[in-house]
């Protein structure tokens, strides 16, 4: 059916697994990284059907039994959009029930609900468990709910990164579906939401199955922001013609650099809350449709988005957790692709969020920890696919990545680290402790600033200590002692830095340190390899006319064109050139439905763009 329904040949990690949970009828908690084909382990045991008999001779399904369908709940309208698009162009019979529809709509898959016509249906939980919603919870019993799959399930926790109190409702669903399997699925990987994901949805001895976090085909590069606009230019060169998200901090920062993109010459929109609902879903269309190649956005943006060439990430400012940064960056290179995400950061980010959580009194302890950990994880000083996978709980076992600004050796040993953190740490110390990381670097730097000047630091024994470094360099290198634990950073309104226990040990002549600093990474294109990565060895030519028929089928149906056939499919199709409907049926992606609705219009653009030399 895998091969049939979809055109894959073979299951990723974990899928064939979570299958059977749901199949056996046992609760299960699939924690798979995004991309990494959570949608399946629901949608093909779904069209399992459970009511044949295994022994072909007993005959047919009695006429009287259900086949009934699969109840799957998603947060996100868009989401469930695309989804229920994608399995309708596979021939699967799949519908959903929200807000958007006209009544008749929603009585037209109420009709074939009640038909036994139906083999997955996505509601909302709002829908679901939301005022009001018993009777309809009566009428998706009597109409056969065979198990329920809960997609993007770390919205039941406050440990996660997008948490909706609305999921909290959803542990009803276990008095009123006595009879269902209940399977959670979420990419966010940390114990702690594991955990108020079984407890609150009630699961009765779930399945666990986690896979595993290593993003292969993703490099990692984080920088400190210095100027941002050269910086992102950078990356972007690194990416002529491809598509991209600029994750930032604000609504006006978004306006701007979607703006000055623009005027660069490229297809930039920007999209944030702030955005009328119509603006913002007419930009998310035109990403969708490959009509625009960046989208500049506040983290409203983002959750269900399914284009799977995304081949760069950047965050222009640090988001408030590594779960918010790997489930932003995951949305890059999802086709196993190589693609780029480089975080962008200075230690601002984090008073900012500080500020920001706490006037809307959500600076809980575990925002506060959530934040720290992202702050460790943006100093850090070792390989950023080890630290990840690491804070998600998996042990580390592939040695150096090659695909991290530390593996690819962008960040360079201060050679005599431990004098350099000396000289912060006692200009520390001298400005009393009682002066913010941008003070203590204007001393340091030997910037007469009015402050510097009127405080009296300007004559220090530290003042200009470090004026050969670069100003990047030097706040770096002191958010690297923050992050090791020689410095601390507290207090209100303005967080100042004070010497720790190690810090002052260290001032003394006690132990050693290490500092790094940035350089450049690769300005042009790079031909990087990830393990996961797969390379394209077809005629780029021949792979934009097959991106234009795409293009052209998705038009008429009115679907992103990632639903017609992936970028990895149309790459194989360059490479093998298929000639024969039986031949396309061997290309990744390509089921027996897919093939018949428009395998002859690729095979006619294969054929017309002529034999290879
Ligand atoms: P997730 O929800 O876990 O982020 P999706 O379910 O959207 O991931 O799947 C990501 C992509 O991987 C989709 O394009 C999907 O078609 C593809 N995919 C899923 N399972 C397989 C498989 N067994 N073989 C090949 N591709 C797959
Ligand atoms: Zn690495």
């Amino acid at each position: 059916m895998l091969h049939r329904v979809w055109g894959f040949s073979d299951f990723r990690p974990l899928q064939r697994e979570a299958m059977h949970a749901v199949l056996d009828g046992r609760d299960s908690v699939v924690v798979l990284p995004t991309g990494g084909g959570k949608s399946l382990c629901f949608q093909a045991p779904a069209l399992v059907d459970s009511t044949r008999p295994s022994d072909p001779a007993a005959g047919s399904r009695p006429p009287t039994a259900r086949r009934g369908f699969a109840l799957v709940v998603s947060p996100l309208i868009s989401l469930m959009k695309d989804q229920v698009d994608g399995l309708r162009v596979d021939g699967v019979d799949a519908a959903y029930l929200n807000s958007t529809q006209t009544s008749s709509e929603r009585d037209e898959v109420l009709a074939n609900l009640k038909a036994d016509r139906c083999r997955l249906l996505y509601v909302s939980p709002e829908r679901l468990v939301g005022e009001g919603s018993q009777a309809f919870r009566r009428l998706l019993r009597q109409c056969g709910v065979r198990f329920i799959a809960i997609d993007e399930a770390h919205c039941i926790s406050q440990w996660g990164h997008d948490f909706r109190p609305e999921y909290r409702q959803l542990g009803l669903v276990r008095e009123d579906f006595p009879e269902a399997s209940l399977h959670a699925f979420t990419a966010t990987a940390t114990e702690r939401v594991r955990h108020d994901i079984a407890t609150e949805l009630r699961l009765a001895d779930p399945l666990v199955l986690v896979g595993s976090f290593d993003r292969p085909n993703l490099t990692y590069r984080v920088l400190r922001r210095g100027s941002l606009r050269k910086q992102i230019q950078t990356v972007l060169g690194r990416h002529e013609g491809e598509s991209g998200i600029v994750y930032c901090g604000s609504r006006r920062e978004v306006e701007d650099l979607a703006e000055w993109l623009r005027s660069e010459g490229h297809e930039a929109l920007p999209y944030h809350a702030g955005l009328p609902d119509h603006v913002r879903a007419s930009h998310q269309e035109a990403f969708l449709q490959e009509r625009a190649d960046i989208v500049v956005a506040t983290v409203a943006f983002g959750m269900g988005i399914d284009r799977s060439n995304v081949r760069f990430v950047i965050h222009a400012s640090a988001p408030r957790s590594p779960e918010h940064y790997q489930q932003e960056a995951g949305r890059a290179g999802r086709d196993g692709l190589p693609a780029e995400c480089v975080l962008i950061y200075s230690g601002a980010d984090f008073v900012r969020w500080r500020q920001m959580l706490e006037q809307n009194g959500e600076y809980t302890e575990s925002a506060r920890l959530l934040l720290r950990d992202m702050e460790r994880y943006a100093a850090g000083t070792r390989c950023r696919h080890r630290a990840l996978v690491e804070y998600f709980g998996e042990p580390w076992t592939r040695g150096e990545c090659g695909a991290c600004d530390w593996c690819l050796r962008e960040l360079e040993a201060v050679s005599d680290a431990t004098t350099v953190a000396r000289k912060i740490l006692s200009c520390v110390a001298r400005v009393r402790q009682g002066f913010g990381l941008a003070h203590v670097a204007d001393v340091l730097l030997g910037r007469a600033s009015d402050r510097v000047v009127q405080c009296g630091h300007a004559e220090l024994t530290t003042f200009g200590l470090l004026k050969q470094e670069s100003p990047a360099a030097v706040r770096g290198y002191i958010e690297q002692l923050v992050a090791g634990g020689w410095l601390a950073r507290a207090g209100e309104p303005y967080p100042i830095l004070r010497l720790t226990g190690a810090g002052a040990a260290l001032l003394k002549g006690e132990g050693t340190c290490e500092l790094f600093r940035e350089l450049q990474p690769p300005k042009g294109r790079v031909r990087q390899r990830g393990d996961g990565g797969v390379s394209f060895d077809g005629d780029p030519g021949l792979f934009n006319a097959l991106r234009e028929v795409r293009a052209g089928l998705a038009r008429q149906r009115g679907v992103p064109p990632y639903v017609i056939f992936h970028d990895t499919t149309l790459k194989q199709m360059a490479e093998r050139r298929p000639t024969t409907l039986d031949d396309l049926h061997d290309i990744y992606g390509v089921g027996a439905k897919k093939a018949a609705d428009f395998g002859d219009a690729f095979l006619d653009a294969i054929r017309t763009w002529g034999r290879p030399e």
